[in-house]
């Protein structure tokens, strides 16, 4: 089996496990690789690239960049980026204080609620020091909420205070376009990959983002049916683009795998060439 998994999340971002412990699970799979992507940071890429010299697994510099078109959050996977890209760093670092201010305009809501979470308590929860490169997100506002006993479980956290029409949710503010985060992953010497086409609600915007610049679409997803991921396949290669998968993996709570498990959507190791020469062009 020569089969890679290219979307992973770590305790970077909003995954559970930590970068070396996706590795391990990526080698129990019987998997050659594994993608590294966290929301808007690479800081757990090189805890993953060591774990895969030791185990023979090879680990692929990723990125998830959140953006923004026509009012919809639009993910875009960035592989084989130069992860020390001064450029790239700086422009993470922009992204991740966007969604620190996003978090505490969703705490002053909670507090405006008479929950009195703060945001030490969420830092704490997941795990951060101020200043680190690793970014924070609903999912540990969600853990907070449970620890402090305002709910049971994480999703009720997201059901009566979270989601998207209820009350402590706050928009995504102003972020980059899906075309400003091709460029990004470009000049840092990266591809820059669709994530996910199947959950944005609106076929037009596949093939409007294939001719924008990006080099492939995420056409295998846990949350992708099956006629979905044969779609977006023909999708891109009729377009000439790569067709790219992974599970999405954000790590198991309480027996709930969120998205999916490792390797539970993959690719076959060829495509990590195809990857690599978008990359270099
Ligand atoms: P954020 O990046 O802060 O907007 O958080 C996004 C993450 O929150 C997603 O990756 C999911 O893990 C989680 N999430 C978003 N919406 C829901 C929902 N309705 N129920 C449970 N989890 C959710
Ligand atoms: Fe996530
Ligand atoms: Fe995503
Ligand atoms: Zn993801």
């Amino acid at each position: 089996m020569n089969r890679v998994d290219l979307h992973t999340h770590t305790t970077a971002s909003d995954g559970l496990h930590r970068p070396a412990d996706n590795v391990r699970m990526a080698k129990e799979a019987g998997l050659a690789g594994i993608a590294v992507t966290d929301h808007d940071t690479v800081a757990g890429f090189a805890e993953a690239a060591e774990a895969g010299a030791k185990l023979g697994v090879e680990v692929v510099p990723g990125v998830e960049i959140s953006t923004s078109y026509e009012g919809r959050e639009i993910h875009v996977l960035g592989y084989f980026i130069d992860c020390s890209d001064p450029a790239l760093l700086r422009r993470l670092v922009s992204q991740r204080r966007v969604r620190d201010a996003r978090n505490e305009g969703i705490i002053a809501r909670l507090n405006e609620l008479g929950v009195a979470l703060t945001l030490e308590e969420v830092v704490q929860e997941a795990g951060r020091e101020p200043g680190r490169d690793e970014t924070i997100g609903r999912p540990h506002i969600a853990a907070a909420l449970v620890r402090r006993g305002v709910v049971a479980t994480a999703q009720e956290a997201f059901d009566r205070y979270l989601a998207e029409g209820k009350p402590a949710y706050v928009a995504p503010p102003d972020r980059i376009s899906p075309f400003e985060a091709f460029a990004w992953i470009h000049e840092a010497g990266g591809a820059a990959i669709v994530a996910h086409p199947g959950l944005y609600g609106d076929d037009r915007l596949p093939p409007l983002l294939l001719a924008g610049g990006a080099d492939g679409l995420e056409a295998y997803h846990s949350d992708h049916a099956p006629e979905q991921e044969a779609r977006y396949r023909e999708l891109a290669e009729r377009s000439g683009k790569l067709v790219t998968g992974g599970s999405d993996f954000h790590g198991a709570r309480k027996g709930k795998v969120y998205h999916g498990p490792i390797g539970n959507r993959s690719v076959g190791a060829e495509v990590l060439q195809r990857l690599r020469e978008r990359a270099r062009r």
